[in-house]
């Protein structure tokens, strides 16, 4: 979700302790169906020169400073207006009156182009004018907040974040009354034909909160369920982390299939709404940014912490509390991602900024939610809860920086932590541990357990998990490493088995092969992914279809009687064909789980060089058509198999940990 933020937090970067008092109040009458704005605003400006902007589609239809029309000129620039206040010695009051039209709403637009897209758009089912598209006049730094006034027809509600003052339906029209009282650059402001679903709430930890859904009318039966689980969100953060920051939570619906968060609410796509899991993960990951992003603001100079320590408090803890097995299997999930990395589109951690692709969300979100889970185990929980709260008390609307996050955890945790941080967010990859060699010699009544860890030159510092297998259980122990190469060595009271290295998966590192089984995703992002033709014919045209869905970029082309290119290679073509081609290659035949199952089966291989394979099989052409808009969709498979366009079955091979024989 949102990359809304990033200006506001510049601005606040830039300007820590706020020396303006710029306010801005606004008065919107917006006519949906139409696609029409009319507004007029008041901005009280500091002393400091400054410059207001507004969207040069808009007509002005007056301008005036501190009560004098005509005394302040506008220029157009870059598409837009702008006015220059030179420095004072005292604040400046500017009114600016508007109107235009919007662009109206387009419904088939996908997630990926809402992201992009600054765009003012207005339609019947929904409007959505996000600041950045400078619909209202902006001020180059943050406010200190804003008052705005909404009125559109009366089929309609809107709103903006912020506390709800007033609302009224009167002569045919829906006016309502915000007021945001924290740091702000502009004004997300959006409509529809809602139905409000309206609940006063006291949190546990005492808060007054206004909850609130604002459902398209399809949708709003699922209301009161929505702020049950709102509602225990709030209480949950606040006791972990301190009181929510707002008056108000709103979780609106959108025509468009969007996810953006801001402060006080969340706007997603009805789409996604109603999908029944929605409010147990994505809801709570939405509500925690009022925390972590919109709460705490990312100093984008330094790299953005908040999508990993919100996803490591929301998604992950959430399956945490599953089980073990189900925080393992994400973990496992995302490290076999970041196995799939292509080399080169790795980064540190220190340089995620903002989600534009999947190698970007593998490090910025799963590489910093293990960094957060990592800390916590060498901690502690308690310390790192701790730390959590300090950084929320002293950082709340300001802009901070992984930095400050690592001063509060130094500061609860009463210990250094700048190794632990330098080695996370400044390197690229991650640390490749091999268990190299283990033994285990009687020694009276125990057992004496020596072996051998190395990694690459340069090493991580790191506290590894080794879980030993005995007659009487498992159990783990815990060894520090520093070295490209450590002998270590313990006792066990019973006769050991086995030893196995990090089995649960607690430390971000590259998997070996076996502990990393191929996924569909390895060939799918590697931008060297060739393609092999293994058909002709209608089924060719089918087949070059599926790879321009199935890869991120356009492939070189091979023939199947050619020799196998030395980069990935992604097979297409017919299963009979295809059976061949792999049998004249010398490559490991079809497995079983896809041998008798579906029109259409692709799955994920390694060859013997080391290089991805991914082989897509089906009946006959028009098979090969319908898996085309379906298969992109399971990167984080080993093996599917299609009946027509519909998934019947998939799976990921087994991971096999590192181990070594003691008996
Ligand atoms: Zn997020």
């Amino acid at each position: 979700m949102k990359a809304r933020a990033r200006a506001l937090a510049l601005a606040l970067a830039a300007a820590p302790a706020l020396a303006s008092a710029a306010q801005l109040e606004l008065e919107a009458t917006l006519d949906p169906a139409g696609g029409a704005l009319r507004a007029r605003a008041v901005l009280v400006v500091g002393r400091a020169a400054a410059e207001i902007s507004l969207a040069a589609r808009f007509a002005v239809d007056a301008v005036a400073l501190d009560g004098r029309r005509d005394e302040l000129a506008g220029t157009l620039r870059d598409g837009l207006h702008v006015w220059r206040l030179p420095a004072a010695d005292r604040e400046r009051r500017v009114e600016i009156a508007w109107h235009g039209a919007l662009d109206p709403l387009d419904e088939t637009l996908s997630h990926r182009d809402t992201l992009g897209h600054a765009r003012a758009v207005a339609g019947a089912r929904g409007s959505f004018l996000p600041g950045a598209a400078r619909w209202h006049p902006v001020l180059g730094e943050a406010l200190e907040g804003y008052r705005v006034t909404i009125d559109v027809p009366e089929g309609q509600r809107a709103l903006v974040a912020g506390r709800l003052l007033d609302e009224r339906v009167s002569g045919g029209r829906y006016r309502a009354r915000f007021a945001y009282p924290h740091p702000a650059l502009d004004i997300d402001l959006i409509a529809g034909p809602y139905r409000i679903e309206d609940r006063e709430v006291r949190t546990a930890a005492g808060s007054a909160v206004r909850l609130r859904t604002y459902f398209h009318p399809e949708i709003a039966p699922l209301g009161p369920g929505y702020l049950d689980a709102v509602l225990g969100y709030l209480d949950r953060y606040e006791a972990w982390i301190g009181a929510y920051p707002h008056t108000e939570f709103s979780v609106v619906s959108s025509p468009t299939p969007t996810g953006f968060g801001m402060p006080s609410l969340t706007y997603l796509g009805i789409d996604v709404l109603r999908l029944p899991f929605i409010r147990f993960t994505s809801l709570g990951h939405e509500v925690l940014h009022n925390w972590w992003g919109n709460g705490v603001h990312v100093d984008p100079a330094q790299g953005n912490w908040s999508e990993g320590l919100t996803t490591f408090m929301a998604d992950y803890r959430y399956q945490e509390e599953r089980g073990a097995q189900a925080a393992r299997d994400l973990r496992l999930a995302w490290l076999r991602d970041f196995a799939a990395l292509p080399p080169g589109e790795d980064r540190p951690l220190a340089q995620f900024v903002a989600r534009h692709h999947g190698a970007s969300q593998i490090v910025g979100y799963h590489k910093a939610a293990m960094t957060f889970f990592m800390l916590r185990e060498l901690i502690g929980a308690q310390a790192f809860d701790a730390g959590l709260r300090e950084f929320w008390r002293a950082q709340r609307f300001r802009a901070a920086s992984w930095g400050d996050l690592q001063r509060a955890f130094e500061q609860a945790a009463r210990r250094d932590l700048s190794a632990f941080f330098a080695q996370w967010l400044e390197r690229t990859g991650a640390p490749a541990l091999r268990l190299v060699e283990a033994r285990a010699q009687q020694d009276g009544a125990s057992w004496r357990i020596t072996a051998t860890l190395a990694q690459d030159a340069v090493p991580y510092r790191l506290r590894v998990p080794l879980v030993v297998r005995t007659d009487e259980g498992a159990h783990t122990e815990l060894v520090d490493v520093q070295s490209a190469r450590e002998s270590v060595a313990f006792r066990t009271t019973a006769r050991p088995r086995a030893l196995e290295l990090d089995p649960e998966l607690r430390l971000f590192r590259r998997l070996a092969p076996g502990e990393a089984p191929p996924i569909l995703r390895q060939a799918m992002l590697d931008p060297a992914t060739a393609v092999v033709l293994v058909c002709g014919g209608d089924a060719a045209r089918a087949a070059r279809a599926v790879a321009g869905r199935v890869l991120e970029h356009a492939p070189q082309v091979h023939a199947a009687a050619t020799e196998l290119p030395a980069v990935p290679v992604l097979a297409i073509g017919l299963a009979a064909e295809v059976d061949a081609w792999l049998a004249q290659q010398g490559l490991a035949p079809r497995p079983p789980e896809v041998a008798a199952q579906g029109s259409a089966q692709a799955w994920a291989a390694t060859r013997r060089d080391g290089r991805a394979l991914m082989v897509v099989s089906a009946r006959d052409a028009a098979a090969l058509e319908a898996l085309a808009r379906p298969l992109p969709h399971y990167g984080r498979q080993s093996w599917i198999a299609f009946e027509g366009a519909k998934a019947v079955a998939r799976g990921v091979w087994p991971s096999v940990p590192q181990r070594v024989r003691l008996d």
